[in-house]
């Protein structure tokens, strides 16, 4: 079996596509646009990166874009109010503060210190507890893409048994509440799982996200199944230079699975695209206005 390829690249455009005809009906039928805060704290290169893409596609989807950036040294107190800023700010429906933090900044305090409501990247410990209990949250972008793009796959994921392998608080975790809220038999498997190959070989649905390259090789996936490689890691090329590799071994997972996301291309452009969907979710929720369908979980 070849897998059918996950083409993340042009769902997410799909995605985007869907949240600009949503901000363009709230300016015309509201007078609403909905704005989106990032607020980066140091000079990490790759969190440069990823705030200019986001800033740079907020504003292609005609919403509002307020990028702050903070000197490495900035203090907790100055970092909380300027959050206590955002949160009161009528024209700010969404606030992402790029993580990781410098050191000297406590992580919880400060992603717990933003108005729930405006929780775009869904890690507040009330959005944790509404996805753990089934209710109305802002979900996480990351497992948000990835349950957008099964649900096109298969339609229904009900009953279908899905291995998620790692269990962070920004994939894992929420990964695996997601798919036990589409019914789901679920399974979280992690460093200390015992035999992943046996546990991986029962899933009707492989989410991968660990971190380490190409791990997951093809003779762990059962045939037919759907691969979702959330692992993003860079290698040496042997001529020289890098390249992006998953989780999972490509060409020997794709000779097997049913369908498969691709690295790059696959859930990587799905996570901006969703970050963009909650804002307008948000700006939604915030206005008492019926919220986009297909946008959220
Ligand atoms: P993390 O380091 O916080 O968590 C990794 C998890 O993998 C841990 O729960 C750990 O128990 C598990 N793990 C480690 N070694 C293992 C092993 N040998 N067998 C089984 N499980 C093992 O990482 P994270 O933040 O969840 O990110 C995971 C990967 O996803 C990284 O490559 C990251 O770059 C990528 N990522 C991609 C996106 C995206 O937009 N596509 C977003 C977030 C993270």
């Amino acid at each position: 079996m070849t897998a059918t390829v996950i083409d993340g690249k042009a769902f997410a455009a799909l995605v985007r596509e869907k949240v600009a005809g949503h901000v363009a009906r709230l300016k015309d039928e509201h007078g609403i646009t909905p704005g989106l805060a990032v607020v980066l704290v140091g000079e990490d290169p790759a969190s440069q990166v990823y705030v200019r893409s986001k800033g740079k596609q907020t504003v292609e989807v005609g919403m509002n874009s307020y990028e702050h950036k903070l000197d490495a040294d900035t203090s907790e107190a100055d970092l909380l109010a300027l959050i206590d800023q955002l949160n009161k700010d009528p024209a700010v429906h969404g606030i992402l503060v790029q993580l990781p933090l410098p050191k000297h900044l406590d992580e919880d305090l400060v992603i717990n210190s933003i108005d729930p409501a405006k929780d775009v990247d869904g890690f507040h410990i009330s959005n944790v507890g509404l996805l753990g209990t089934g209710q109305k949250s802002m979900v996480p972008c990351t497992p948000l893409g990835c349950l957008m793009m099964l649900r096109d796959h298969h339609g229904s994921l009900s009953g279908m048994d899905a291995v998620v392998i790692g269990r962070s608080n920004i994939v894992g975790k929420p990964m695996a509440q997601l798919l036990l809220g589409d019914s789901c038999t679920v399974t979280i498997a992690h460093s200390r799982t015992k035999d992943l190959a046996e546990v991986v070989r029962r899933a009707d649905i492989v989410v991968a996200a660990v971190g380490r390259p190409e791990m997951v090789p093809g003779d762990w996936i059962k045939p037919g199944a759907t691969v979702i490689d959330v692992g993003i890691n860079r290698i040496d090329k042997p001529e020289g230079g890098t390249r992006l590799v998953g989780d999972c071994h490509y060409d020997s997972c794709a000779a097997v699975a049913g369908a498969i996301t691709p690295v790059p291309g696959g859930v990587g452009p799905m996570t901006i695209a969703c970050l963009l969907a909650n804002t307008v979710t948000a700006a939604c929720r915030a206005n008492s206005l019926t919220e986009p369908e297909g946008l959220t979980a």
